[in-house]
């Protein structure tokens, strides 16, 4: 293949330092889902980079595919830097736990627009929302309802419009991810308990838009029960935990 320049939206998921003034970025692109870049003199002081190649920062890239497994950035403009969720300790975390799960659902050069576009919205809301009481992260509303979308466009929807094992109409007790969704009393075996206000959670976190998300008033017993079924549901259908939520919860 010729070597050639390309451009895209992206959003940096991680920015790792290499060699004596590199950065290896891992990037997911509107146009080619995840990639993996370099943006070599990066760290130097007089770079043409400056500080835009950091996590958190939604950028217009022109980046040259050469002969290497890495593209290479050739230019790069900010179109958001969202400084107001990187300065604050309880947004950063919760950021950094939608990066990584961009990183570990998605594989490389899988484009999604959608997940994409989800991305960005994810972080335009994170820069103004307000602490969810109890302050832990991975408990936020808004990062819970990014992951159950994530999950969804990554066609783990969970089911949850009746036991997702049997058909049965009502009475969900629990959580399966090898079904896919909500059990009743009858196949619950070896599932997830999860509460009837979890359920509602759940419902409220995946069909509402994610701007409604940091309003909906969600107990933390439904957040908790959110969480386990994000969390079951990565081990489960992609096998890994989340680095960042361990440290989080
Ligand atoms: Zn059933």
């Amino acid at each position: 293949m010729a070597a050639r320049s390309w451009k895209t939206e992206a959003v940096v998921l991680r920015s790792i330092r290499y060699g004596e003034a590199d950065r290896i970025l891992h990037l997911y692109t509107l146009e080619r889902g995840r990639i993996g870049a370099i943006a070599k003199g990066a760290r130097k002081t007089s770079s043409r980079f400056g500080a835009r190649l950091e996590p958190f920062s939604h950028v217009e890239l022109v980046l040259h595919e050469g002969r290497g497994e890495l593209h290479t950035v050739t230019g790069a403009s900010l179109l958001r830097s969202h400084d107001a969720s990187r300065t604050d300790a309880y947004r950063m975390a919760a950021g950094h736990v939608g990066l990584e799960a961009m990183l570990r659902l998605f594989i490389e050069g899988e484009e999604n627009p959608r997940a994409f576009h989800a991305l960005t919205r994810f972080l335009d809301l994170l820069d103004t929302t307000a602490v969810a009481l109890p302050a832990v992260p991975g408990l936020d509303p808004l990062l819970l309802s990014f992951q159950l979308k994530l999950l969804w466009l990554s066609g783990y929807l969970p089911h949850l419009a009746g036991c997702a094992s049997c058909g049965e109409e009502t009475g969900l007790v629990a959580f399966s991810p090898q079904a896919g969704g909500g059990v009743c009393e009858a196949c619950e075996a070896g599932s997830l308990p999860v509460s009837a206000e979890g359920f509602g959670g759940l419902r409220a976190l995946l069909e509402r838009p994610l701007a409604d998300a940091p309003g909906a008033a969600l107990s933390e017993r439904a957040r908790r029960d959110a969480l386990r079924v994000v969390e079951s549901s990565y081990e489960f259908h992609g096998g890994f935990r989340l680095r960042t939520l361990a440290q989080r919860v």
